[in-house]
């Protein structure tokens, strides 16, 4: 989806109040009646059709027809510039640039702050592809899902934010965190290629060693990256430091599968840099090892719960983000979801 800058600026603060109706009205209705809808934003009943209507036509919002009464729905779009707004109102970000990445759960923009510096804004789109799945066999969700999907999305960025900051002030290579705003996150830009691009380096064996310190330091932190592959490792083009990118399925060292999540990061490692650059060692580390050494005193230890916990999502809310992600990895229709997104249906 394009995000369109000039179009930002041009929404109304007339329309930017109905706009936020329709979020809060979300929170307890999966299409907002337009009554309520005038209702909390305070303005009459044909004033809030007229606006309604200007922000349909912009894809902010969407009108759903539906037996019982006619409403509104917020759209990813919609979500989009309440997010972008808040942003820009805590001077965070200024301008939106170039799409730079469509990930499978997320879009890339590089956009700028007040002084034209260049940062980076991940907005979630969760359920994207499951999102499709479900649609093509039957309505799982029914109404709810989108508005279940967005909140999904927001979840994903408040835990991705928060494994963010605690890497940064232990001084992993991770981009700098700037700002976050429901289903998104401000950070640095990284002037870098991500390895996957990358046909040939200097010395393949000491970026190896280099990226399973930095899987080994994750464990001995209580951590464990989780999806750590060329994809979300970024080599920045000056130094050829490695950068990790793109945390929301961090998983702790004390989950049931840890060793499995474990192994396979490093295993993603060794056969990419096989393939690759035809380089192979017998040294690699081990779950037991590695993890062992967050009982020193001396190592920083996060504990993974208490990171989450601190920023402000409870247990309950984190199982039914892995859960959503697990299924979508097994690319099942995932027929609990059902029961998860409408039980965690509150803000
Ligand atoms: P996804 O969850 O969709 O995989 P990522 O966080 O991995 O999203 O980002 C997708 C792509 O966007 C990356 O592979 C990288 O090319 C680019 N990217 C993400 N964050 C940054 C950043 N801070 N600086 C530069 N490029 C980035
Ligand atoms: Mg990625």
């Amino acid at each position: 989806m394009k995000l369109d800058a000039t179009d930002l600026r041009y929404v109304s603060s007339e329309e930017f109040r109905v706009l936020t109706a329709v979020e809060m009205g979300s929170k307890n209705h999966e299409v907002v009646p337009t009554s309520l809808i005038a209702q909390i934003s305070g303005l009459r009943n044909g004033g809030v059709n007229k606006l309604l209507g200007s922000l349909a036509k912009r894809n902010l919002v969407s009108k759903v027809q539906n037996s019982r009464y006619d409403g509104y729905r917020l759209t990813y779009g919609g979500y989009d510039y309440l997010a972008m707004r808040a942003l820009s109102k805590r001077d965070s970000m200024h301008s939106v640039g170039n799409q730079i990445g469509v990930g499978k759960e997320s879009d890339i923009y590089v956009v700028a702050d007040a002084e034209q510096k260049e940062l980076v804004l991940k907005l979630h789109r969760l359920g994207r592809v499951s999102f499709r799945a479900i649609k093509e066999k039957r309505d799982y969700l029914g109404k709810r899902k989108s508005a279940s999907w967005m909140y999904m999305s927001r979840l994903a960025a408040q835990k991705e934010w928060a494994f963010m900051k605690v890497l940064h002030e232990h001084n992993f290579p991770v981009p700098r965190p700037v700002d976050q705003a429901r289903h998104t996150i401000l950070m640095e830009f990284i002037d870098a290629y991500p390895l996957r691009q990358i046909a040939d380096v200097p010395s393949p064996g000491s970026l190896y060693s280099e990226l399973m310190d930095i899987i080994v330091r994750f464990a001995q932190a209580g951590l464990i990256h989780g999806d750590f592959n060329e994809f979300n490792i970024l080599i920045r083009r000056e130094s050829g430091e490695p950068v990790v990118i793109d945390f929301p399925q961090m998983v702790s060292t004390s989950h049931a599968n840890a060793e499995w999540y474990f192994n396979r990061d490093v295993e993603c490692i060794r056969r990419f840099f096989k393939r690759r650059f035809r380089y192979e060692s017998s040294l690699y580390p081990r779950f037991t090892s590695s993890a062992a050494a967050s009982d020193d005193p001396e190592k920083p230890n996060f504990k993974l719960d208490v990171v989450v916990a601190a920023s402000g999502f409870s247990n309950k809310e984190m199982h039914a983000l892995e859960e959503v992600r697990t299924s979508q990895i097994s690319a099942r229709a995932p027929s609990n979801d059902v029961l998860t997104l409408s039980s965690i249906w509150t803000w």
